[in-house]
């Protein structure tokens, strides 16, 4: 697959497909703009080498309609700073007048244009929008990893249409870690899997039970499991129709020699509250009408254990409620008990990545992934879409 760095740049129109679905607060203040540093390494690269840059993204789901407060224009504001150079803002992404401006522009020029997604066409992947966009480029960058799971037209249709493409450094970056991780990964291998659901991980889980020496799991779908040796679990989360699945999942683990970790104690409530009366107790003693909210301090030093000798990690998944004060600090001591180790680590993002980047543990990690569902995907052992078409 070529990179941005296989093409000649020179004075060309380089159009980038990055990923700036990022947070903002009431006041349109960006809350966390990684995924506009991790686009960094990208532009300047092409500014380097005399590029024309034009960039396309999408921010939030305002399902094809114009919705000011979704407007792209703070994430150009934000990059400006960063690179330390102009950005200009254009009002829409497609139409003749963004087509007659992007006549116009010079090599060292940076240009965003507005929310792909106020126009239906991006994520109904069609061909005549993405033809538009097309238009643009005389080389086509997909460095959106966040979306990459995703068949849009910005990077999947758009593929009909230009001829120079490749995919940006981060995006090659992404995807180099997982590969090293579930095709060559420094044994022990251990998987931390977490987060609410046993569901949405199902296929993760299965797909690492093949690859790792062990596996750790907290969080809400803890509790499938801890039912599927026996144990009540309360109010916890539960997914009844998956107990049996989980079940099998633990004696193919233990047929295959990976070893699986569960939490032995948890931290229960009534409600998901900051002011709740919590307790710890051991998983076999969960009462009815409680729920379990987070790992207890016995299981956080199981799993501190279990990773001691790791030499590549992946984590996926929260141990708990981590938003919820009182059932933080499992959560927590996992970022603490990764950020420790001597050890290639791998941070899913979503979720994960806000616990690490909050108890500022980012610089202990290998690499934190900008996107939850796209390396979920990997995880899962399957190839995505927008890359797969990319090669095509
Ligand atoms: P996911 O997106 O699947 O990684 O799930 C993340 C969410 O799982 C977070 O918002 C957590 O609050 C939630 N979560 C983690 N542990 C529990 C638990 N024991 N009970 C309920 N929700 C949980």
């Amino acid at each position: 697959m070529r990179t941005i760095r296989d093409f000649d740049l020179d004075k060309k129109r380089v159009l980038c497909r990055f990923d700036y679905n990022v947070p903002l607060d009431e006041n349109l203040d960006i809350v966390d703009d990684r995924r506009i540093r991790a686009s960094i390494p990208t532009i300047s690269y092409a500014l380097d080498h005399g590029a024309i840059i034009i960039i396309i993204s999408h921010l939030g789901r305002p399902k094809g309609a114009v919705v000011p407060r979704l407007s792209l224009a703070p994430v150009a504001n934000r990059l400006s700073e960063l690179l330390g150079r102009e950005v200009t803002m254009l009002p829409d992404c497609v139409g003749e007048d963004v087509g007659l401006f992007i006549e116009t522009l010079k090599p060292g020029s940076v240009t965003m244009l507005e929310n792909l997604r106020f126009h239906r066409e991006e994520t109904n992947n069609e061909d005549d929008f993405a033809r538009e966009l097309a238009g643009y480029a005389d080389v086509y960058i997909n460095d959106a990893f966040g979306n990459a799971h995703r068949s849009h037209a910005s990077n999947v249709a758009i593929l009909r249409h230009v001829k120079e493409r490749g995919i940006g450094l981060l995006v090659e970056k992404e995807l180099n870690y997982f590969e090293t991780v579930l095709k060559n990964p420094a044994r022990p291998f251990v998987a931390v899997v977490g987060g609410a659901k046993v569901s949405d991980k199902l296929g993760a889980i299965e797909n690492l039970v093949g690859r790792v020496d062990k596996m750790i799991i907290g969080g809400g779908m803890a509790f499938t499991f801890l039912k599927a040796m026996g144990h009540e679990v309360g109010n916890s989360l539960l997914e009844e129709d998956l107990v049996e699945l989980a079940r099998r999942g633990i004696a193919s683990a233990r047929e295959r020699g990976v070893k699986m970790y569960f939490p032995v104690d948890c931290v229960i409530a009534q409600a998901i509250d900051h002011a709740a009366v919590t307790k710890i107790v051991p998983v076999q003693e969960i009462p009815k009408g409680w729920m379990g909210l987070d790992i207890g301090p016995a299981t956080s030093l199981l799993f501190k254990s279990a990773l001691s000798d790791a030499k590549t990690v992946v984590w996926n998944g929260p141990m708990g409620v981590f938003e919820v004060d009182p059932f933080s600090r499992g959560t927590y001591a996992m970022v603490n008990a990764i950020a420790d180790l001597h050890a290639l680590t791998i941070i899913g993002g979503g979720d994960t990545d806000v616990a690490v980047h909050h108890a500022g543990k980012t610089e202990s990690m290998t690499f934190i992934s900008t996107g939850g569902g796209a390396s979920l995907w990997l995880l899962e052992g399957k190839r995505l879409p927008s890359i797969v078409a990319l090669e095509d």
